[in-house]
């Protein structure tokens, strides 16, 4: 029996088979410190699991409305938009499971076989996974390094641009490079989006994990409501990854094709835990703040500890929980030639586990440096110390 020939464009998220490795390796007895998930070993804030237990126990265990119940589209839209600085509609929101689905069903919408998207390399990779997977053609853009960190190379992103390219794929607050805009950046991006008439999807879900600061949206500068949709998440903020849920903010019209491919994939999100959404949104804030005082920490240890290792630097990132440090020179001081082997050599003497730039996109063409990302929103600052310094 045959499968599907578009099987051969499916990517996915590699980091997951590096868990697995890890999971392996510390299974036969070893010590393992755990850089390589963008998940969070916070606990879920206690009125948000009262909310949850609540609704289960009030009995929200049925299907509920495919774009999401009204209460927490009404609750996401207030949100979202103040923090924005942008007024929503309920109607514009649709309630998805989680961020990662907002990707693909924006593909689906915006894109046709052989459209071109733009999208961010290294980037998330499901970014590319899914473009190639729905018959597309990915346009990879690329960073350059800074002084304080990298920035788009904007003349390679518009010249990747032709007749057949329909949108960008943004991800300000980057994943795995912590990249964040200027404002000039956020406005060059905006500005070629308009002049070629592209859509926009705004990947905004570490938009609050920022050390200081407020983050902009781009969907707040003139002319962008119209053609972004902004992906959002739970996940990150309110230590919610299992949960799954997360939302699209579109155009009403996407929006609404949005919600039917909701009806046809997964009728709706899971309804208590849509409830649990209303109760992190309104309820207290505090367990962010805790959370974020906790990475920054974090932060600052892996970054001393890392650029205090010959051959390895970072720039400190002001946001998201990901270290992208070039390892360029610490390689060839080792003799040793491809990031797989050094990431394996690493787990074997050290139990340092982490991804590398081969993990976030396919497409190495335009690099010539190595670079390794540690995520550090899984693991404690005593084990960064141990861990990193082993690793040193
Ligand atoms: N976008 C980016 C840039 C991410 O890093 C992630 C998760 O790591 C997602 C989207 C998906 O988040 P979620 O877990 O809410 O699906």
């Amino acid at each position: 029996m045959k499968t599907a020939q578009r099987l051969g464009n499916l990517g996915t998220e590699t980091s997951f088979r590096v868990a697995q490795d890890a999971a392996e390796w510390k299974a036969r007895g070893n010590e393992v410190y755990p850089f390589h998930l963008g998940d969070l070993n916070f606990p879920m804030a206690p009125h948000i699991v009262e909310a949850m237990d609540k609704a289960i126990r009030d009995g929200k265990t049925g299907y509920c409305p495919g774009p999401g119940i009204p209460e927490l589209r009404a609750a996401l839209a207030d949100d979202i938009g103040k923090r924005r600085g942008v007024t929503i509609d309920p109607a514009e929101v649709v309630v998805t499971t989680g961020g990662k689905p907002v990707i693909t069903k924006f593909l689906q919408v915006v894109m046709d076989p052989g459209d071109g998207v733009l999208y961010p390399s290294p980037g998330f990779p499901i970014y590319e996974s899914q473009i190639e997977y729905l018959g597309g053609n990915a346009l990879p853009y690329r960073y350059v390094p800074t002084a304080d960190g990298f920035a788009i190379d904007l003349d390679h992103l518009r010249a990747s641009i032709d007749d057949k390219t329909v949108a960008i794929i943004y991800n300000d607050l980057q994943n795995p490079i912590s990249a964040e805009s200027t404002e000039a950046e956020r406005e060059a991006i905006a500005a070629i989006a308009q002049e070629f008439d592209l859509w926009v999807l705004s990947d905004e879900a570490y938009f609050e994990m920022r050390y200081k600061g407020r983050s902009k949206s781009i969907a707040a500068l003139e002319g962008m409501r119209e053609r972004t949709v902004i992906l959002y998440t739970f996940s990150k903020k309110f230590a919610m990854t299992g949960s799954r849920l997360g939302c699209a903010v579109a155009p009403r019209e996407i929006a609404e094709v949005m919600s039917t491919l909701n009806t046809n994939d997964e009728s709706c999100t899971t309804h208590y835990v849509q409830w649990a959404g209303i109760a992190a949104l309104q309820g207290p804030q505090d367990e962010v703040g805790r959370m974020l005082e906790v990475l920054r920490k974090r932060r600052d240890a892996t970054c001393s500890i890392i650029n205090s290792i010959p051959g390895m630097s970072v720039a400190v990132p002001g946001s998201t929980f990901y270290v992208f440090p070039d390892v360029t020179e610490a390689m060839e001081a080792k003799g040793i030639a491809t990031l797989s082997e050094f990431s394996t050599e690493a787990l074997h003497n050290t139990g340092v586990s982490f991804c590398t730039r081969e993990h976030f996109g396919r497409r190495q063409d335009w690099e010539d440096r190595s670079y390794i990302r540690l995520a550090y929103s899984g693991i404690g600052e005593n084990d960064i110390t141990e861990g990193l310094g082993k690793l040193r």
